[in-house]
């Protein structure tokens, strides 16, 4: 049977996880919503607000073009890696796995190595490729066809692709005599080897990333200029071809996936007016046929929570006593990019006023605390992603003394352990700089930190 290269719900869903977006498996939410998140990721991905302000069209030819020579090659400066994965990578060589192999199973980890392999390509003079499945058998594979036309500089670090890409056609008999037509015409400009043999580059892709592939392109090629796409010289093979371009690509920092996962309203179908959960009070449903499709999925968390005490934390940005000197820390956190061109961004100074992603919305999570006592007395409290850190100072502002003892006695107290020093419980974010936190119940499971 012959494959699509369109994405089906489950697969959007599927593709939204492992790109960090993670929905409730059961969501309700539409076909149409669903792909716009898609969208909204790739272009995080992408940092596309780097290309363009204007969201809705590319100035290609405001850029110029990358260097030949004197500056990084394109491969090079498409690489992006943040520091989980950097240490992913570097604890398997210590242990001595592969990890290639490892990190190939996941097609947006696969698409962003297939847009460094295009700057490879072009480095190397290779304009044209095909992407394709080699899992599949020839006869039901859709080898995307690949003309690299040009690169431009949007900065030092990010090198704009532009190219053409193969229409999918939906029938097979129709798609195969286009490609086949554009093969030869392709092949015929190649040169020979010792045998006379020609061959087409290829880069290898799962189907998934194929279908993710396409799907950016797509989205792409809507925001080339039509001036621009008039003026691309197409060979005959080549006239229903599209143009677009890719741009390197990274994982999505806490704050984009803060933005993409963040619903308020209930947590299955997005329908604005939710009730939370009378049992727990953690999560939110519009009714019955919602919560009940959740129940799996939250019912031990419920449990844990039931009956429950809430109290109420102010927090802050940093423990120590109110400095009148600007502090600068380096927020790199394990999805940091730091050879993203914003990159510096990671350099800042703490203000009390700044406000820290919330990537869980409305949800409960698991937070740590952990006491200290120099240089004051203070809780520090994050979550496993560590895409916050609160602080919650005992005397300042003074009448935190009350609830911030209330905290230390119950680490030490039975449903404490590690010696009091840290403990973990449920949480959620209620405010900007307010957490409320189910103080006397702790996590039924182990806590996978
Ligand atoms: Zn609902
Ligand atoms: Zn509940």
């Amino acid at each position: 049977m012959a494959q699509t290269l369109a994405l089906d719900r489950d697969q959007t869903l599927q593709i939204l996880s492992c790109i960090g977006v993670d929905l409730p498996p059961h969501t309700k939410l539409s076909d149409d919503a669903l792909d716009d998140r898609l969208r909204k990721a790739l272009n995080a991905a992408q940092t596309l607000s780097i290309a363009t302000r204007n969201p809705s069209s590319l100035p290609v030819t405001a850029y110029p073009v990358w260097p030949k020579t004197g500056g990084k090659s394109v491969f090079e400066a498409s690489i992006r890696t943040s520091i989980a994965e950097a240490q992913e990578v570097h604890g398997k060589r210590l242990a001595g796995i592969s990890p290639v192999a490892e990190l190939r199973v996941n097609p947006f980890v696969d698409l962003r190595q297939t847009i460094s392999h295009l700057g490879k390509n072009w480095d190397q003079g290779n304009k044209m490729c095909l992407i394709l499945d080699s899992q599949v058998d020839e006869a039901s594979r859709i080898p995307m066809h690949i003309r690299m036309l040009e690169v431009r500089k949007v900065d030092d670090r990010t090198p704009m692709i532009v190219l053409l890409y193969g229409p999918i056609a939906s029938s097979k008999p129709a798609y195969a005599s286009a490609a086949s037509q554009w093969l030869n015409e392709k092949l015929a400009m190649l040169p020979a080897d010792a045998k006379g043999m020609r061959y087409m580059p290829n880069i290898v892709a799962s189907i998934d990333e194929q279908r993710l592939l396409y799907k950016l392109f797509t989205q792409n090629s809507k925001l080339v200029p039509a001036d621009y796409d008039r003026k691309v010289q197409r060979t005959r093979a080549e006239r229903n071809y599209m143009t677009t371009f890719i741009l390197p690509m990274g994982p999505l920092s806490f704050e984009d996936v803060g933005k993409l996962t963040l619903d308020t309203g209930c947590v299955v179908c997005g329908e604005k007016v939710a009730k939370r959960c009378s049992q727990c009070q953690s999560v939110s449903y519009c009714g019955q046929d919602c919560q009940l499709v959740d129940w799996p999925a939250h019912k031990s968390t419920c449990r844990t929570l039931k009956g429950g005490n809430w109290i109420t934390l102010r927090f802050r940005n940093f423990a120590g006593p109110i400095l009148d000197k600007p502090i600068f820390v380096t927020t790199l956190n394990r999805r940091s990019v730091p050879q993203a061109p914003d990159g510096m961004k990671n350099i800042r100074e703490v203000r009390e006023t700044d406000i820290q992603p919330n990537v869980h919305g409305e949800k409960a999570f698991l937070i740590k605390i952990q006491n200290s006592t120099r240089p004051l007395a203070h809780l520090m409290i994050y979550d496993r992603q560590k895409s916050f850190e609160a602080y919650y100072t005992r005397t300042v502002p003074v009448e935190n003394a009350a609830l911030y003892d209330k905290i230390v006695t119950e680490s030490h107290g039975r449903r404490g352990g590690y010696g009091g020093v840290k403990i973990y419980r449920w949480a959620k974010r209620t405010g900007d700089y307010e957490l409320q936190v189910c103080l006397d119940k702790a996590p039924q499971e182990t806590v996978p930190w």
